[in-house]
């Protein structure tokens, strides 16, 4: 059961969790992470000390240690508990404050973003301890990895874990941070944000667990984009390749590699609201039987690439030698589209484009545009499914799209447009495809 942010931002939320993970039978494993606003605010003392601005940095440690010392009051009702949390809450506050007197570099704003994870999780078992409910704090840089390309290393994260869970053999409940791991320096690194998810997911993956409880603070995921459109609602089922779709294009309840690590070992992951446990949410497995679109979603900050070459396309091994270019500077490609004169790429990771672009002037020229957006739309067999592709075009009327890309798979479409028609293609989509 993964808790996220404001599931936990709040002390009687805190209550309200410790409710839902003892009213189960199973032997449970709950992930939390940061108090919401917490990895924010860590990121914004991250830069000031990257910036060198200590008198800053300074305000905005001050700023977060306040509300800490306000939460844990409410949280919290005995001496002996509220002693234990002022001595955590010191802790953390101290490792923070002495950053200040130290030269900074990236591994250390790394143990920095794991400060709210540790915090959020050692407040929770304080609050278990005081109401004396059994349980056992497993702290997740003891098993939680990844390798040199930032890749989770399932299968010892899966071999440590069991081992530590085969101690406790009697325990019901365990108490673990998610979003924070090791890398392979063996220093604290972290699943990038809104990286809880993931944790949630490696866990059950590596556990086999009979389930993957997502607890959020809304009631699954939404056919639309619910900070952007209207009238969005909830969808019941999902299959794991149209949620990973989903999550990878954009739909910010799910962290975008949560899906994997439950498909690969058949775990059905539950989409699920703290503050209404009792509704339906979403339920993502294997197999779905509902046919048509279901839902739309968009990722932006993405970049395309084109490369024209009157003379080398059609050239067998041409491809290659484009994605071997990409392939060298670990940047992965989302969409492709080709002509018999050009390719177009989208990426979204752009640390190496000016090398990526370099090298591909050698094979024809090369138009980079950026700021664009990808409008993804999801759904079971809508390859097959008479007339999607018209309403989706339709729909969006006279948008530009600048790319699309149909039947690669049978549960989508996705469209590149320029980011600032987003909003507008993601409302007008909602219109034209969802009519109830
Ligand atoms: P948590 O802190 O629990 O991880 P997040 O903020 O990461 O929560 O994710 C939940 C939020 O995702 C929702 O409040 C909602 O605004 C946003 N969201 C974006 N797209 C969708 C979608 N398609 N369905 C549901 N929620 C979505
Ligand atoms: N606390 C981390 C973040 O805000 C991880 C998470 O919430 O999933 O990104
Ligand atoms: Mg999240």
């Amino acid at each position: 059961m993964k808790f996220g942010g404001t599931s936990v931002g709040r002390p009687e939320r805190m209550h309200q969790v410790k409710d839902l993970v003892t009213s189960g039978d199973e032997p449970t494993i709950v992930v939390l992470s940061a108090l919401s606003g917490t990895t924010n605010a860590l990121v914004g003392i991250g830069e000031a000390l990257a910036d060198a601005d200590k008198a800053l940095a300074k305000e905005r440690i001050d700023a977060l240690h306040a509300h800490y010392l306000v939460f844990y009051k409410e949280l919290l009702q005995s001496d002996s508990a509220r002693a234990k949390a002022e001595g955590i809450i010191k802790e953390h506050f101290e490792f923070l404050n002495i950053l200040l007197k130290i030269s900074f570099n990236e591994a250390i704003n790394r143990d920095i973003l794991a400060q709210g994870e540790l915090l959020s999780t050692k407040l929770f078992y304080t609050l278990l301890e005081e109401l004396e409910i059994p349980a056992v704090f497993l702290p997740a840089l003891d098993f939680m990895s990844i390798d040199e390309n930032s890749e989770p290393e399932l299968g010892k994260i899966s071999e440590k874990l069991k081992a530590i869970l085969a101690e406790y053999g009697d325990t019901k409940l365990f108490v673990t941070q998610g979003y924070i791991c090791k890398n392979h320096r063996n220093e604290v690194d972290n699943l990038k944000r809104g990286g809880s998810d993931y944790t949630a997911s490696l866990i059950a993956a590596a556990i086999q667990a009979s389930a993957c409880e997502i607890w959020t603070d809304i009631d699954g995921m939404h056919n639309n984009d619910p900070r952007i459109v209207d009238q969005t609602r909830p969808i019941a089922e999902l299959s794991f390749d149209e949620a990973a779709e989903l999550a990878y294009f954009g739909a910010k309840i799910l962290h975008p590699a949560s899906i994997w690590p439950a498909q690969l070992y058949n775990v059905p992951v539950k989409l699920l609201n703290t503050m209404q446990p009792q509704a339906h949410g979403t339920l993502i497995k294997a197999e779905v039987d509902a046919i048509g679109v279901k839902a739309i979603a968009a990722k932006d900050g993405i970049t395309a690439v084109k490369i024209k070459s009157s003379r080398m396309l059609l050239a067998y091994g041409f491809l290659r030698r484009i994605f071997e270019i990409f392939e060298k500077y670990k940047t992965p490609i989302d969409m492709i589209t080709t002509s018999e004169v050009a390719v177009s790429v989208t990426i979204d990771d752009l640390s190496h484009l000016g090398q990526i672009t370099a090298e591909l002037e050698a094979l024809g020229s090369v138009e980079v545009d950026r700021n664009q957006a990808i409008v993804c739309i999801v759904g079971n067999e809508i390859s097959e499914t008479k007339g999607v592709i018209k309403s989706v075009m339709d729909a969006l009327e006279d948008i530009p799209v600048r790319m699309v890309s149909y039947g690669g798979s049978r549960h989508n479409v996705s469209l590149l447009i320029d980011a600032k028609f987003k909003n507008e293609a993601l409302q007008r989509l909602n219109t034209g495809l969802f009519s109830w």
